[in-house]
Protein backbone atom coordinates (compact mmCIF):
# COMPACT_ATOMS: atom_id res chain seq x y z
CA UNK A 1 0.00 0.00 0.00
CA UNK A 2 1.57 3.54 -1.27
CA UNK A 3 2.53 5.78 1.88
CA UNK A 4 0.44 9.05 1.61
CA UNK A 5 2.67 12.75 1.97
CA UNK A 6 0.29 15.38 3.32
CA UNK A 7 0.99 18.75 3.73
CA UNK A 8 -0.94 21.29 5.45
CA UNK A 9 -1.15 25.38 5.74
CA UNK A 10 -1.67 24.82 9.77
CA UNK A 11 -1.27 22.95 13.02
CA UNK A 12 -4.70 23.28 13.48
CA UNK A 13 -5.17 20.86 9.87
CA UNK A 14 -2.38 19.04 10.84
CA UNK A 15 -4.19 18.15 14.31
CA UNK A 16 -7.39 17.69 12.74
CA UNK A 17 -6.25 14.66 10.20
CA UNK A 18 -4.54 13.37 12.53
CA UNK A 19 -7.54 13.15 14.62
CA UNK A 20 -9.53 11.67 11.66
CA UNK A 21 -6.56 9.19 10.50
CA UNK A 22 -4.97 6.73 12.84
CA UNK A 23 -2.79 5.82 10.25
CA UNK A 24 -1.54 9.30 9.68
CA UNK A 25 1.91 10.52 11.67
CA UNK A 26 3.02 14.19 12.07
CA UNK A 27 6.72 14.12 10.67
CA UNK A 28 9.34 16.80 12.52
CA UNK A 29 12.54 15.78 10.81
CA UNK A 30 11.91 12.08 10.36
CA UNK A 31 14.94 10.98 11.41
CA UNK A 32 12.74 7.86 13.46
CA UNK A 33 9.21 8.24 11.94
CA UNK A 34 10.37 7.60 7.92
CA UNK A 35 12.62 5.38 9.15
CA UNK A 36 9.84 2.70 11.04
CA UNK A 37 8.11 3.34 7.42
CA UNK A 38 10.49 2.63 5.54
CA UNK A 39 11.14 -0.65 7.69
CA UNK A 40 8.09 -1.90 7.10
CA UNK A 41 5.37 -0.44 9.49
CA UNK A 42 2.62 -0.95 7.92
CA UNK A 43 0.03 1.04 10.58
CA UNK A 44 1.73 4.13 9.52
CA UNK A 45 -0.70 5.15 6.21
CA UNK A 46 0.01 8.91 5.49
CA UNK A 47 3.11 11.32 6.66
CA UNK A 48 2.23 14.76 7.77
CA UNK A 49 4.99 17.29 6.94
CA UNK A 50 5.86 20.15 9.39
CA UNK A 51 7.44 21.55 6.50
CA UNK A 52 6.02 25.50 6.10
CA UNK A 53 4.42 25.64 9.60
CA UNK A 54 6.71 27.98 10.73
CA UNK A 55 7.57 25.59 13.74
CA UNK A 56 11.66 26.09 12.75
CA UNK A 57 12.27 29.56 14.51
CA UNK A 58 14.13 30.21 17.72
CA UNK A 59 13.05 33.54 19.52
CA UNK A 60 14.53 35.14 22.66
CA UNK A 61 12.95 37.76 24.25
CA UNK A 62 15.47 38.51 27.55
CA UNK A 63 15.81 36.00 29.27
CA UNK A 64 13.10 33.85 28.02
CA UNK A 65 13.58 31.07 24.68
CA UNK A 66 11.00 29.79 22.59
CA UNK A 67 12.05 27.31 20.33
CA UNK A 68 10.03 26.17 17.79
CA UNK A 69 9.64 22.05 17.70
CA UNK A 70 10.73 21.73 14.28
CA UNK A 71 14.33 23.46 15.05
CA UNK A 72 17.10 20.48 14.06
CA UNK A 73 19.40 19.89 16.40
CA UNK A 74 22.02 22.08 13.96
CA UNK A 75 19.78 24.97 14.18
CA UNK A 76 20.59 24.96 18.08
CA UNK A 77 24.14 23.99 17.75
CA UNK A 78 24.37 27.44 15.50
CA UNK A 79 22.48 29.62 17.63
CA UNK A 80 24.14 32.02 19.52
CA UNK A 81 22.52 32.54 22.45
CA UNK A 82 21.71 28.93 23.05
CA UNK A 83 26.16 27.39 23.04
CA UNK A 84 25.33 25.94 26.40
CA UNK A 85 22.98 23.79 24.61
CA UNK A 86 25.84 22.82 21.68
CA UNK A 87 27.20 20.13 23.58
CA UNK A 88 23.72 18.33 23.70
CA UNK A 89 22.59 19.67 20.35
CA UNK A 90 25.98 17.77 18.80
CA UNK A 91 25.83 14.36 21.29
CA UNK A 92 23.08 13.38 18.79
CA UNK A 93 23.86 11.31 15.87
CA UNK A 94 26.04 12.60 12.55
CA UNK A 95 26.12 15.62 11.29
CA UNK A 96 23.24 14.20 8.74
CA UNK A 97 20.80 13.33 11.63
CA UNK A 98 21.21 16.66 12.83
CA UNK A 99 20.25 18.40 10.00
CA UNK A 100 17.24 16.76 10.34
CA UNK A 101 16.39 15.51 13.81
CA UNK A 102 14.21 18.05 15.41
CA UNK A 103 13.43 19.42 18.98
CA UNK A 104 9.80 18.42 19.11
CA UNK A 105 10.74 15.04 17.41
CA UNK A 106 13.26 14.46 20.24
CA UNK A 107 10.45 14.67 23.13
CA UNK A 108 8.75 11.15 21.60
CA UNK A 109 12.24 9.20 20.20
CA UNK A 110 11.90 6.36 22.08
CA UNK A 111 14.40 5.00 25.08
CA UNK A 112 17.26 4.90 24.91
CA UNK A 113 17.09 8.28 22.83
CA UNK A 114 15.68 12.05 24.07
CA UNK A 115 19.26 13.89 25.08
CA UNK A 116 17.62 16.96 24.29
CA UNK A 117 14.56 16.74 26.30
CA UNK A 118 16.76 15.43 28.84
CA UNK A 119 18.21 19.15 28.89
CA UNK A 120 14.83 20.49 28.35
CA UNK A 121 13.77 18.98 31.68
CA UNK A 122 16.23 20.20 33.56
CA UNK A 123 15.98 23.44 32.27
CA UNK A 124 12.17 23.23 33.47
CA UNK A 125 10.90 23.52 29.82
CA UNK A 126 7.25 24.32 29.21
CA UNK A 127 5.87 22.75 26.21
CA UNK A 128 2.96 24.41 23.85
CA UNK A 129 0.54 21.31 22.45
CA UNK A 130 -1.90 22.16 20.10
CA UNK A 131 -4.97 19.72 19.47
CA UNK A 132 -7.46 20.01 16.72
CA UNK A 133 -9.38 22.42 19.37
CA UNK A 134 -6.97 24.37 21.59
CA UNK A 135 -3.65 25.63 22.52
CA UNK A 136 -1.96 24.64 25.81
CA UNK A 137 1.16 25.05 27.34
CA UNK A 138 1.95 22.18 29.90
CA UNK A 139 5.21 21.36 32.09
CA UNK A 140 7.46 18.89 29.97
CA UNK A 141 7.69 16.69 32.55
CA UNK A 142 3.61 16.21 32.05
CA UNK A 143 4.07 15.55 28.80
CA UNK A 144 6.44 13.22 29.18
CA UNK A 145 4.63 11.18 31.96
CA UNK A 146 1.49 10.97 29.16
CA UNK A 147 1.25 8.03 26.92
CA UNK A 148 2.23 10.11 24.08
CA UNK A 149 2.29 6.96 21.18
CA UNK A 150 -0.04 8.24 18.42
CA UNK A 151 -1.88 11.21 19.83
CA UNK A 152 -3.31 13.81 18.01
CA UNK A 153 -1.71 16.45 19.58
CA UNK A 154 1.21 18.69 18.36
CA UNK A 155 4.02 19.98 19.97
CA UNK A 156 4.54 23.75 18.64
CA UNK A 157 7.89 24.79 20.67
CA UNK A 158 9.35 24.75 24.01
CA UNK A 159 10.12 27.34 26.29
CA UNK A 160 12.11 28.09 29.24
CA UNK A 161 14.47 30.41 30.95
CA UNK A 162 18.05 31.24 30.15
CA UNK A 163 20.27 29.32 33.57
CA UNK A 164 22.67 31.83 34.92
CA UNK A 165 26.08 31.44 32.96
CA UNK A 166 27.99 28.33 34.23
CA UNK A 167 24.75 27.07 35.71
CA UNK A 168 24.02 24.27 33.14
CA UNK A 169 25.83 20.92 33.29
CA UNK A 170 25.58 17.95 30.53
CA UNK A 171 27.11 14.89 30.37
CA UNK A 172 26.26 11.71 27.96
CA UNK A 173 27.61 8.10 28.37
CA UNK A 174 28.19 6.58 25.42
CA UNK A 175 29.78 3.00 24.30
CA UNK A 176 30.32 3.73 20.33
CA UNK A 177 31.84 7.66 19.84
CA UNK A 178 31.62 9.71 18.73
CA UNK A 179 27.73 9.30 18.36
CA UNK A 180 26.26 6.35 19.98
CA UNK A 181 23.03 5.88 22.15
CA UNK A 182 23.12 6.91 25.35
CA UNK A 183 24.15 4.64 28.07
CA UNK A 184 22.90 7.33 30.44
CA UNK A 185 23.07 11.35 29.78
CA UNK A 186 22.47 13.66 32.87
CA UNK A 187 21.69 17.48 32.68
CA UNK A 188 21.94 20.26 35.08
CA UNK A 189 20.92 23.39 36.44
CA UNK A 190 22.69 24.40 39.79
CA UNK A 191 22.01 28.56 40.27
CA UNK A 192 24.39 29.45 42.93
CA UNK A 193 22.99 32.55 45.56
CA UNK A 194 25.77 33.29 47.93
CA UNK A 195 27.75 30.05 46.59
CA UNK A 196 24.97 27.83 47.60
CA UNK A 197 22.72 25.87 45.00
CA UNK A 198 19.43 27.55 44.98
CA UNK A 199 17.11 26.11 42.35
CA UNK A 200 18.57 22.57 41.73
CA UNK A 201 17.49 21.27 38.55
CA UNK A 202 18.84 16.91 37.86
CA UNK A 203 17.32 15.07 34.98
CA UNK A 204 18.44 11.75 33.93
CA UNK A 205 18.24 9.93 30.24
CA UNK A 206 17.99 6.55 29.91
CA UNK A 207 17.11 5.62 33.63
CA UNK A 208 13.89 5.32 33.27
CA UNK A 209 11.53 4.56 30.47
CA UNK A 210 11.12 8.25 29.65
CA UNK A 211 13.49 11.23 30.71
CA UNK A 212 13.17 12.17 34.25
CA UNK A 213 13.81 14.08 37.28
CA UNK A 214 16.23 13.14 39.75
CA UNK A 215 14.52 14.38 42.67
CA UNK A 216 16.51 12.88 45.64
CA UNK A 217 19.97 14.57 44.19
CA UNK A 218 18.08 17.95 43.88
CA UNK A 219 16.64 17.50 47.43
CA UNK A 220 20.44 16.70 48.57
CA UNK A 221 22.00 19.93 46.60
CA UNK A 222 19.34 22.67 47.18
CA UNK A 223 20.84 24.94 49.90
CA UNK A 224 24.13 23.47 50.65
CA UNK A 225 27.59 24.48 48.85
CA UNK A 226 28.60 22.54 45.83
CA UNK A 227 31.72 20.73 47.80
CA UNK A 228 33.00 17.46 48.56
CA UNK A 229 30.43 16.82 51.27
CA UNK A 230 27.19 17.59 49.62
CA UNK A 231 28.21 16.39 46.31
CA UNK A 232 28.87 12.59 48.04
CA UNK A 233 25.11 13.04 49.62
CA UNK A 234 23.84 13.50 46.31
CA UNK A 235 25.73 10.71 44.97
CA UNK A 236 24.25 8.50 47.58
CA UNK A 237 20.85 9.15 46.46
CA UNK A 238 21.98 9.48 42.31
CA UNK A 239 20.01 6.02 41.87
CA UNK A 240 16.40 6.89 43.57
CA UNK A 241 13.23 6.66 41.52
CA UNK A 242 15.51 4.81 38.60
CA UNK A 243 13.97 1.94 36.80
CA UNK A 244 16.60 1.83 33.74
CA UNK A 245 16.22 -0.86 30.81
CA UNK A 246 18.41 -3.20 29.17
CA UNK A 247 18.89 -2.81 25.42
CA UNK A 248 22.30 -3.78 23.35
CA UNK A 249 23.75 -0.57 24.50
CA UNK A 250 23.97 -1.26 28.33
CA UNK A 251 22.16 -3.40 31.06
CA UNK A 252 19.81 -2.24 33.51
CA UNK A 253 22.49 -3.20 36.39
CA UNK A 254 25.43 -1.66 34.53
CA UNK A 255 23.33 1.64 34.02
CA UNK A 256 23.10 2.00 37.76
CA UNK A 257 26.57 1.64 38.39
CA UNK A 258 27.83 3.71 36.44
CA UNK A 259 25.44 6.60 37.37
CA UNK A 260 27.03 7.68 40.26
CA UNK A 261 30.80 7.88 38.54
CA UNK A 262 29.20 10.22 36.30
CA UNK A 263 26.93 12.22 38.56
CA UNK A 264 29.82 12.66 40.83
CA UNK A 265 31.94 14.27 37.84
CA UNK A 266 28.92 16.39 36.56
CA UNK A 267 28.84 17.54 40.01
CA UNK A 268 32.40 17.96 40.84
CA UNK A 269 32.74 19.99 37.24
CA UNK A 270 35.09 17.52 35.71
CA UNK A 271 32.26 16.15 33.10
CA UNK A 272 30.95 18.43 30.95
CA UNK A 273 29.83 16.08 27.91
C1 LIG B 1 21.43 7.00 13.47
C2 LIG B 1 20.59 7.68 14.51
C3 LIG B 1 21.22 8.18 15.64
C4 LIG B 1 20.45 8.82 16.62
N1 LIG B 1 21.07 9.30 17.73
C5 LIG B 1 20.35 9.89 18.71
C6 LIG B 1 20.97 10.36 19.88
O1 LIG B 1 22.19 10.23 20.07
N2 LIG B 1 20.20 10.95 20.82
C7 LIG B 1 18.86 11.10 20.67
O2 LIG B 1 18.21 11.65 21.57
N3 LIG B 1 18.22 10.65 19.57
C8 LIG B 1 18.94 10.06 18.59
N4 LIG B 1 18.33 9.59 17.47
C9 LIG B 1 16.87 9.63 17.40
C10 LIG B 1 16.31 10.85 16.65
O3 LIG B 1 17.09 11.18 15.54
C11 LIG B 1 16.19 12.09 17.54
O4 LIG B 1 15.62 11.73 18.78
C12 LIG B 1 15.38 13.20 16.88
O5 LIG B 1 15.43 14.36 17.69
C13 LIG B 1 13.94 12.83 16.58
O6 LIG B 1 13.38 13.94 15.91
P1 LIG B 1 12.71 13.84 14.45
O7 LIG B 1 12.25 15.21 14.15
O8 LIG B 1 13.61 13.23 13.46
O9 LIG B 1 11.52 12.86 14.79
P2 LIG B 1 10.50 12.22 13.74
O10 LIG B 1 11.08 10.97 13.20
O11 LIG B 1 10.01 13.23 12.79
O12 LIG B 1 9.31 11.86 14.75
C14 LIG B 1 9.50 10.99 15.84
C15 LIG B 1 8.14 10.86 16.57
O13 LIG B 1 7.78 12.11 17.14
C16 LIG B 1 6.54 12.57 16.61
N5 LIG B 1 6.71 14.00 16.42
C17 LIG B 1 7.68 14.66 15.76
N6 LIG B 1 7.55 15.97 15.90
C18 LIG B 1 6.44 16.17 16.64
C19 LIG B 1 5.77 17.32 17.12
N7 LIG B 1 6.21 18.56 16.87
N8 LIG B 1 4.64 17.14 17.86
C20 LIG B 1 4.17 15.90 18.13
N9 LIG B 1 4.78 14.77 17.71
C21 LIG B 1 5.91 14.91 16.98
C22 LIG B 1 6.37 11.82 15.30
O14 LIG B 1 5.01 11.71 14.93
C23 LIG B 1 6.99 10.49 15.63
O15 LIG B 1 6.08 9.69 16.37
C24 LIG B 1 19.05 8.94 16.48
C25 LIG B 1 18.45 8.43 15.32
C26 LIG B 1 19.20 7.82 14.36
C27 LIG B 1 18.50 7.28 13.15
Amino acid sequence: MPLGIMRVESVGAAARALAADAGARFVGGGTLVVRDANAGNVSIKTLILSDGLGLDRIAVDGTRVTIGAATSMAGIAAHPTLGFLKPVAESIGGPAIRNMATVGGNLFAPYPYGDFAVALLALGATVTVEDADRSEAIDLEALLGKDRRNKPAIVTGVSFELPPAGAFRFAKVVRRKPHGASVLSIAAVLPLAERKVAGARVAYGAMAATPMRARAVEKALEGQSLDERTIAAAVKVAAEGCAPLSDPQASAWYRLQVLPVHLRRLLSGGERH
